[in-house]
C-alpha cells in the first residue's frame, strides 16, 4: 500500500480510510468487468460474474431482495461497499443509458473522486467526455484506468495525447504497458518501480509483482522478451521527459490524473488502481451547505439523498433514499431531523450495500452511502441532520429542454397516469407540469431518450399504456414573487399557466418574446429554468 498523502492528517481513521467514488465511462469500455474485479479482491464475491449473474442465494434473503429481482434492475448495484487492504470503498454507479441523464449527473454530487475508464482501442468517447465535463465542474480528481490492454490497442502516447487534448487535463503515467496485444506482458509500476507481470492462464489472478532497481536492473531482461525492452525503456525515458510526474495535489485539484494500464478482464492492473484509489483517494471531502460548510469529522450526523429509486416492487411502491453520509457517526435507529418538513425521522432499517450482502446498516461514517427505505418522504436534495437547518448545494437541477403533452391511453386512467407521473417528478426522472387550463399534463425532459424510458416505465410499474404528443410549448420558467404580482399575472396568463409536482407556478410558452414580456411587465417576478434542489 502506498503512503496515504493527505492535506487532512487530523481526520479520524474511519473517516480517512473511506474512498467514495463513481466510475465514469462510455458504454462497453469495461466498467462492468472492472466493478466485478474490485469486488472480487474486495472479497465479495467468490467469483467474478456475480455482478451479471445476480447469485441466486444472496437475492432471496429478504422481501425486499425478491422486489430488486421481479424488478429486475439492482440496486445493490446503485451503491456497492467492499474492503480492501484496509480502506472502505463505496463504488456508487452511474446509470448506463447514453442519453443525458440527470441521475448520473446528480450520482456524482455524492462522490469524492472519479475513475475514469477508457478502451485502451478507442481512447476518450462521447459518453465518456460529457460525464468528465460534469466532473470538471465540480473539480472532482479523476483517476484513469485504460482498459483491453491485452487486445491491439493504440499508441500509448496518442492515447495519452488525446486525454490531455480532449478532456484538457495533464496526464501522468502511473503505470506504463510493455507489449500490446497478444505480446502485452504486462505493466511496469512507476510509483513503485515494479514489474507487473499479467497472467493470461488464469484470469482471476493477481499479477506477480517483481521489484525493480530502476531500467538497468538485469531483472528486466529476465522477464521482458527482447524485442520487447528496448522500445519499453525508450517509451519510459521519453514518457518521464515529456510528461508531468505524480503531484497528489494536482490530482486533488482536478488538474492532473494519473492513469494506469490494464485488462480488467485480465484482472490485471486492477489492484494498482485500487491502491492509486486509497493512496491518493481523496478522503470524505468537505460539503457545500446553506448557511455552512459541513467538515467530514464533525460530531453531528448529516446527510442529503442524491438519488431516489421508487417502485422497486410495483405492488408496493415502496421507495429507497440513497443518502450521502456527510459528518458524524451514523447508528440504526437514531432520530434524524427531515429539514424540509421539520419531521424527525427514525431511521431504523437503513441498507447499506456491502457487496457480499445487503445489511442492515449499524452504522455509517462521512462518506458512506446508506440506503433509507420509505414511502415518499425523502425526495432528492433533502437533508437530514441531528436537528440543525442545513440546505446542501450543489445538486443541479437541469431546465427541461424538450416537452410533450402526455395522455392515458385510456381516458378513465387519468387519475392512474397523475400518481404515475408524480413519482417520476419525486424521482426527479422528468419534470411534470399540470396546466391551469385543460386537461392532461405536460412532461419535461432534457434528452429526447427520457421519454420513451417514462413511456415504458409508466407501462411496466403502472400497466398503463400512454400516448406523448407535441406540445405547443417549447419552454418552461418558474416564476416566483410578491403574493399580488403572482396573482396579477396569473389572471392575464392563465393559457400559459401550469403548476409542478409541489405546486409550483410555471410559465409556459414558446417565445423567447413572450419570456421577454414577462421581465418587462412584472418587473418584481424571478423567471428560472430551473427549480433549486437543494
Ligand atoms: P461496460 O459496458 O462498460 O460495463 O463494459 P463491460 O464490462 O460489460 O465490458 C464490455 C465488453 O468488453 C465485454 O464483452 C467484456 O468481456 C469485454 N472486456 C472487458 N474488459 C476487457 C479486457 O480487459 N480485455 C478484453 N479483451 N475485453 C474486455
Amino acid at each position: 500500500m502506498l503512503d496515504r498523502p493527505t492535506n487532512r492528517p487530523d481526520l479520524p481513521e474511519e473517516i480517512a480510510r473511506r474512498r467514495t467514488f463513481a466510475i465514469i465511462s462510455h458504454p462497453d469500455a469495461g466498467k462492468t468487468t472492472l466493478t466485478e474485479k474490485f469486488l472480487l479482491y474486495g472479497g465479495a464475491i467468490q467469483m467474478a460474474g456475480q455482478v451479471r449473474a445476480k447469485g441466486e442465494a444472496r437475492r432471496t434473503r429478504s422481501d425486499f431482495m425478491q422486489m430488486e429481482k421481479d424488478r429486475g434492475i439492482s440496486v445493490s448495484a446503485s451503491a456497492m461497499s467492499f474492503d480492501y487492504s484496509g480502506y472502505r470503498y463505496n463504488l456508487v454507479d452511474t446509470p448506463g443509458h447514453s442519453d443525458f441523464s440527470e441521475d448520473t449527473y446528480r450520482t456524482l454530487t455524492a462522490v469524492d473522486a472519479a475513475v475514469m475508464v477508457i478502451d485502451g482501442a478507442k481512447g476518450v468517447e462521447s459518453q465518456t467526455q460529457k460525464l468528465f465535463e460534469v466532473c470538471r465542474l465540480r473539480d472532482l480528481p479523476i483517476l484513469t484506468f485504460c482498459n483491453k490492454m491485452d487486445r491491439e490497442s493504440r499508441d500509448v502516447f496518442e492515447i495519452i495525447d488525446e486525454i490531455q487534448e480532449n478532456l484538457a487535463i495533464d496526464v501522468t503515467p502511473a503505470s506504463w504497458p510493455i507489449g500490446m496485444g497478444r505480446e502485452f506482458i504486462g505493466c511496469y509500476d512507476l510509483l513503485r518501480d515494479r514489474l507487473e507481470l499479467m497472467d493470461r492462464a488464469d484470469r482471476n489472478k493477481v499479477a506477480a509483482s517483481i521489484e525493480i532497481s530502476g531500467l538497468d536492473d538485469p531483472k528486466l531482461e529476465q522477464h521482458v522478451p527482447a524485442n520487447l525492452l528496448e522500445k519499453f525503456r525508450e517509451e519510459l525515458e521519453m514518457a518521464r521527459e515529456l510528461l508531468p510526474p505524480m503531484d497528489p495535489q494536482a490530482l486533488r485539484d482536478g488538474t492532473l490524473t494519473p492513469i494506469w494500464f490494464g485488462s480488467a478482464i485480465n484482472s490485471f492492473g486492477v489492484k494498482e488502481l485500487m491502491e492509486g484509489i486509497a493512496g491518493f483517494g481523496p478522503e470524505p471531502q468537505i460539503q457545500n451547505a446553506e448557511p455552512r460548510k459541513i467538515a467530514p469529522e464533525e460530531p453531528k450526523v448529516t446527510g442529503f439523498v442524491f438519488k431516489v429509486q421508487a417502485n422497486m416492487d410495483p405492488k408496493h411502491r415502496d421507495r429507497v433514499a440513497f443518502v450521502r453520509m456527510c459528518s458524524g457517526h451514523f447508528k440504526r435507529g437514531m432520530k434524524l431531523t427531515h429539514v424540509r418538513s421539520k419531521k424527525p425521522m427514525a431511521v431504523s432499517n437503513p441498507v447499506l450495500f456491502l457487496a457480499s450482502d445487503r445489511e442492515l446498516a449499524e452504522e455509517a461514517w462521512a462518506g458512506d452511502i446508506i440506503g433509507i427505505p420509505n414511502h415518499g418522504q425523502l425526495r432528492i436534495g433533502d437533508a437530514l441532520t441531528e436537528g440543525e437547518t442545513l440546505r446542501f448545494t450543489g445538486i443541479p437541477s437541469f431546465a427541461p429542454e424538450l416537452l410533450q403533452t402526455v395522455r392515458a391511453g385510456d381516458p378513465m386512467k387519468a387519475k392512474h397516469l397523475e400518481k404515475a407521473l408524480m413519482q417520476f417528478a419525486e424521482e426527479g426522472a422528468a419534470k411534470v407540469f399540470k396546466p391551469a387550463i385543460g386537461s392532461g399534463f405536460i412532461v419535461g425532459v432534457v434528452g429526447a431518450l427520457q421519454f420513451e424510458v417514462l413511456a415504458s416505465r409508466i407501462e411496466l410499474e403502472y400497466g398503463l399504456p400512454v400516448r406523448f404528443e407535441p406540445s405547443q410549448f417549447t419552454s418552461a420558467r418558474w416564476v416566483t414573487g410578491p403574493d399580488k404580482e403572482m396573482d396579477r399575472f396569473i389572471n392575464v396568463n392563465k393559457g400559459h399557466i401550469a403548476h409542478d409536482n409541489d405546486g409550483a407556478v410555471v410559465f409556459l410558452t414558446r417565445l423567447q418574446w413572450d419570456i421577454d414580456r414577462v421581465v418587462r411587465d412584472y418587473p418584481e417576478l424571478t423567471l428560472s429554468a430551473t427549480k433549486e434542489l437543494m
